[in-house]
Formats: C-alpha cells, sequence, structure tokens
C-alpha cells in the first residue's frame, strides 16, 4: 500500500523550549511563530501593565486593533457556513471512499480514543472543577468545534472560540486571551492520541511486542511530540483525522480556560445559564 503521508517533524524537548524565545520578534509576527509571538506579547503585555498611564496610547491601540481584528473575524463568520460546506466537499471529493477503507480500524482507534477525551475526559474535568452542566457546554461550543473540525487549524479556531467563550459561557477575556491561543499553540491532546494509537497500530502491523515501558515511552513522546506540532492543518489521507483531532484539541483548551477562568474567579456562570435570545 503506497498510501504516502506527510508528517511534522519531531522537535526535541531543548529545542521546543529554546524555540520560544524570540531572537526577532519581527521575524516571528512574519512568519507566524505562535510560540514566540506569544512569549512577546506577553512581556509587552507585563511591561504595559508595570507602565500603567505612561504607556496608555500603546495600550489603547492594542485594544482598539484587537477589537478591528475581532470584528474582521466576525465578517469571516458570516461567511463561515458556504466557506466550509465547500472545504468538506473538495476534501471527500479528493480523497475518495476508497482511500481510507485499509486503514477503516486504526481511524476507527483513533475516533474512539477521540471521542472518549473529548466527551468523557474533558466533560467529566468541567463538571468537577466548575460545575457547570457539560451538555449545555457542548451545546454552545459546538459551533467552534464544528469550525476547528472543517478548517483543521487550531490558529485558526483563536479568535471564534475567545469570543464564544466571552459570549457564550461566561470566561473573562483576560483568562481566555491568554489561555486560548498558548493552548492552540501547545495544548494538542487529540494530536498526541493521534500519534499514540499510529504508533501502536504501526508496532502491530510490524508484528512487534509493546512492553509497558514502551507504552509509557509512547505517552510521553507522544505529548512532547504533540507540542511541537504546528496548529495548521495537515495534508493527504490523515485530513480526516486532522479534522477530528483538531476539534479535540480546541476543546480541551476551551474546558481548561473555563476551569482556569473559574478558580480565578473570572467566570460569570449567569452568563452560561442565560437563555439564549
Ligand atoms: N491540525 C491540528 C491542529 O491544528 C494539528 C495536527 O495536525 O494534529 O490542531
Amino acid at each position: 500500500n503506497a498510501a504516502s503521508v506527510e508528517t511534522m517533524k519531531a522537535t526535541s524537548l531543548t529545542d521546543t523550549l529554546l524555540n520560544i524565545i524570540p531572537d526577532n520578534p519581527i521575524n516571528s509576527l512574519a512568519s507566524g511563530e505562535m510560540l514566540q509571538i506569544i512569549v512577546f506579547a506577553l512581556i509587552i503585555g507585563v511591561i504595559l501593565a508595570k507602565l500603567g498611564e505612561r504607556a496608555e496610547t500603546v495600550a489603547n491601540f492594542f485594544s482598539q486593533f484587537n477589537d478591528i481584528m475581532m470584528e474582521m473575524t466576525m465578517m469571516i463568520m458570516a461567511l463561515a457556513p458556504i466557506g466550509v460546506f465547500c472545504l468538506i466537499s473538495r476534501t471527500f471529493a479528493n480523497i475518495g471512499f476508497s482511500a481510507f477503507v485499509p486503514l477503516a480500524k486504526y481511524m476507527i482507534g483513533v475516533l474512539i480514543a477521540l471521542a472518549i477525551q473529548c466527551f468523557g475526559v474533558y466533560q467529566i474535568l468541567l463538571k468537577i472543577f466548575t460545575g457547570l452542566n457539560p451538555l449545555k457546554f457542548i451545546k454552545k461550543f459546538f459551533p467552534v468545534m464544528a469550525f476547528a473540525f472543517s478548517t483543521a487549524t487550531s490558529n485558526a479556531t483563536i479568535p471564534l472560540s475567545i469570543d464564544t467563550l466571552t459570549k457564550k459561557v461566561g470566561v473573562s477575556k483576560k483568562i481566555s486571551s491568554f489561555t486560548i491561543p498558548l493552548g492552540a499553540t501547545i495544548n494538542m491532546d487529540g494530536t498526541s492520541i493521534m500519534q499514540g494509537v499510529a504508533v501502536v497500530f504501526a508496532a502491530q502491523a510490524f508484528g512487534i511486542h509493546l512492553s509497558m515501558t514502551d507504552y509509557i515511552t509512547v505517552i510521553g513522546t507522544a505529548t512532547l511530540a504533540s507540542i511541537g506540532t504546528a496548529g495548521v492543518p495537515s495534508v493527504g489521507i490523515d485530513r480526516i483525522l486532522d479534522m477530528t483531532r483538531t476539534a479535540v484539541n480546541i476543546t480541551g483548551d476551551a474546558v481548561c480556560t473555563t476551569i482556569v477562568a473559574h478558580q480565578n474567579k473570572a467566570l460569570d456562570k449567569n452568563v452560561f445559564y442565560a437563555e439564549e435570545n
């Protein structure tokens, strides 16, 4: 079977850590190095807060520019349903059903694990740590999951995720504007699940027996590799799983954000339980 899948190169832990310090912030912005941008933005933010009135103009500029970007996102979102329809049609037309029949077992394994993570683990954590109703949460957050599913990129989902958490879940932007971009960059549970299952699948395919220690190594490596994976769409047959794991990736970020907001008294439950108009 000559199906070829392009994968991202795994980065070592040292490189991952060193990579987050920008040598040249302008270059990071131009090349979309998310972690470096976040670190730089964080430093600027801390300094702005420290300078207070002395840097008011710049702080206002950033805040107003943020409003502009949000408005732009909302305008694009108005067109999203049509775009999503086209993206999905194109994906299925290109890949074709026959391409993924031989890999069905692997795909089903990944999909089951992703479903357990998304609808089991996350929702239990949400319930335990915030007391919010998981079903209501999923219902409110579903459009964001659908957006991540169809675009297969965590990064592109950031604005919609922040907006939904603010308006429908009641999470303060103070929390989400930091945790969501950070999560979209390094927290990819769906990606590490897929990588873990892929290793086990490959081992079985080649008849290699994995010991308990091997499994633990796989878990550790997959977690690190997922941190190093970019929040952008992948290519080839993997696309179907990519769509699903991206939806899981961003749901994990959102649940974690809601928990952090709750612990920092930045979660307005009235918003969460308010009837939608
Ligand atoms: N597409 C995924 C994401 O943006 C990353 C991956 O390929 O696993 O979250």
